[in-house]
């Protein structure tokens, strides 16, 4: 599916458009970052920075579960939740398991069909035309432009398959995990590290004969939960039911993260993770540059392939390419080689 080709936006309007909280520039804004071409990418890192001052200020939630879970129905009544509360909502959602042009599970019209018409919610699924690293950057910095639009809720969302999920953890301040009932984690392919990411667990489909299995679950994922570690923000996972259909449970989610917010808060941990949180994305970035940077110079690319098939083979220890690769680095970047 190609883009159109829209007039171009200055950065001045990029960035006016997205502190007046326009959302057709957002969204263009979101695309701008998004994008692959060099001159875009330069643009979008400016508007980043212009915009920074205006960022952070939103509660940032990422919720994941397995395909079938119920997560879209889910974001629909906890959207309506958040927005009936007079609080602007943007929704991102990552689907990395499928390309960009074969239409995506999470990115069907259909999903979060009420959600979508409400003026007070934005919903953006990210492209996943970009390596699984990328779509988290790219969703993290479309997070930053929804905060400087004003939306004072943003929900990351992701298919719980357990790629992306620690990324998204590390871009947000409450991590939702949707369960089923029944089923162990292993069944319903849960990963265990997810669970012990989550700081709530919702058994989803609370309602009519499943009620019962549902609190039977709730039961056995809050047992199942002693045996994990305290987390370092001191807050003890919770297990909460809810149902889409009968909107039970949906304003408990709601006010259990209020409770969270509230607690890490006063003993300092929201603000602290926040900090980690930045280091931790500059390091990345970093990193990313640097591999890129790599990338520009022929020879270090060719000889990167031979160290790797080297260390593949077992005829090269992982250290002593790493210390050759640099160091050719080093001649490329001196102009010694190319
Ligand atoms: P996703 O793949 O995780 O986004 O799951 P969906 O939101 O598409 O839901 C999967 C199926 O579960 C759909 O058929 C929904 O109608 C159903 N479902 C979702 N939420 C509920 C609920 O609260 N109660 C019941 N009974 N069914 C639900």
């Amino acid at each position: 599916m190609k883009h159109t080709i829209k007039p171009r936006l200055s950065l001045t309007d990029f960035t006016e458009g997205i502190l007046k909280g326009d959302r057709i520039v957002l969204g263009q804004a979101i695309t701008l970052v998004e994008s692959k071409r060099k001159e875009d990418q330069d643009q979008a890192s400016r508007l980043l920075e212009n915009v920074l001052t205006h960022t952070g200020k939103s509660l940032r939630i990422g919720l994941t579960g397995v395909p079938g879970v119920g997560k879209s129905t889910f974001i629909e009544a906890f959207g309506k939740h958040i927005t009936g509360k007079g609080l602007k909502l943007a929704v991102l959602t990552i689907d990395p398991s499928s390309p960009v042009t074969g239409g995506s599970i999470l990115g069907d019209k259909t999903r979060m069909d009420e959600l979508s018409k409400d003026p007070m919610a934005f919903i953006r699924p990210t492209a996943a035309s970009h390596a699984l690293g990328g779509v988290a950057h790219k969703t993290r910095e479309a997070m930053l432009l929804c905060e400087a639009a004003g939306f004072e809720v943003i929900l990351v969302e992701t298919v719980g398959v357990g790629q992306s999920e620690i990324a998204v953890k590390n871009m947000v301040d409450f991590f939702l995990l949707l369960v089923l009932t029944g089923a162990g984690d292993e069944l319903q392919g849960i990963k265990k590290g997810i669970i012990e990411i989550a700081d709530a667990l919702v058994v989803t489909k609370a309602d009519g004969d499943n009620v019962t299995k549902s609190l039977e679950t709730q039961a056995m994922y809050q047992e199942a939960l002693h045996l994990f570690a305290a987390p370092p923000s001191g807050w003890q996972t919770r297990v909460l039911t809810s149902s889409a259909f009968t909107g039970e449970g949906i304003g408990e989610v709601y006010n259990t993260i209020m409770e969270y917010r509230q607690a890490a808060t006063v003993n300092g941990f929201f603000a602290a993770n926040r900090r980690q949180q930045n280091v931790s994305w500059f390091r990345e970035y970093f990193s990313q540059l640097l591999n890129a940077d790599i990338e520009h110079h022929a020879a270090v690319r060719t000889l990167r392939k031979t160290l790797e098939a080297g260390v593949t083979n077992l005829t090269l220890s992982s250290h002593a390419a790493a210390a050759e690769l640099l160091e050719a680095y080093h001649q490329a970047i001196r102009g010694i080689r190319s």
